[in-house]
């Protein structure tokens, strides 16, 4: 069953999803499908979707996100073990602001390999006082 949305006519995903576009399937159950990505950032970067039309994280259901996890660890273990990588991304963006550029849910595995140069994040360390994590300490805390 496909959720409708306003945005799924014109949804790339969802495309894939229904097989209007073509995509080289790598896995496929009743909610979920992953997908070589046609753009790729490394050899074997992959893409995992629920094949409703979520736009984010905070619109995927619970159940279908787990169910979706799942299928990312099995994608990935067999691309870690199959291409013989060093290492791999899980990446899944959140708005445009995060980078966010097709408004379906999806989680890349990007396979990588030391030095590779594909991109590498930085945690910057000391850049926050203890006043400025107090504050949004109690803004988060529950
Ligand atoms: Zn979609």
């Amino acid at each position: 069953m496909v959720k409708k949305s306003m945005n799924k006519k014109e949804c790339i995903f969802c495309k894939i999803a229904d097989r209007e576009i073509f995509s080289r399937i790598l896995f496929e159950n009743e909610s979920t499908l992953g997908f070589l990505d046609s753009s790729p950032l490394s050899n074997g970067h992959s893409i995992i979707i629920p094949k409703n039309h979520y736009s984010n994280l905070e619109d995927i259901p619970d159940k279908e996100l787990t169910e979706l996890y799942k299928i990312v660890k099995k994608l990935a273990v067999r691309i870690h073990q199959n291409l013989k990588i060093d290492g791999y991304n899980i990446l899944q963006n959140n708005f445009t602001a995060a980078g966010q550029v097709i408004k379906h849910f999806h989680v890349h595995i990007i396979p990588r390999n030391y030095n590779d140069k594909i991109f590498r994040i930085e945690i910057p360390r000391s850049q926050a006082s203890d006043n400025q994590l107090d504050d949004v300490f109690k803004i988060l805390r529950s």
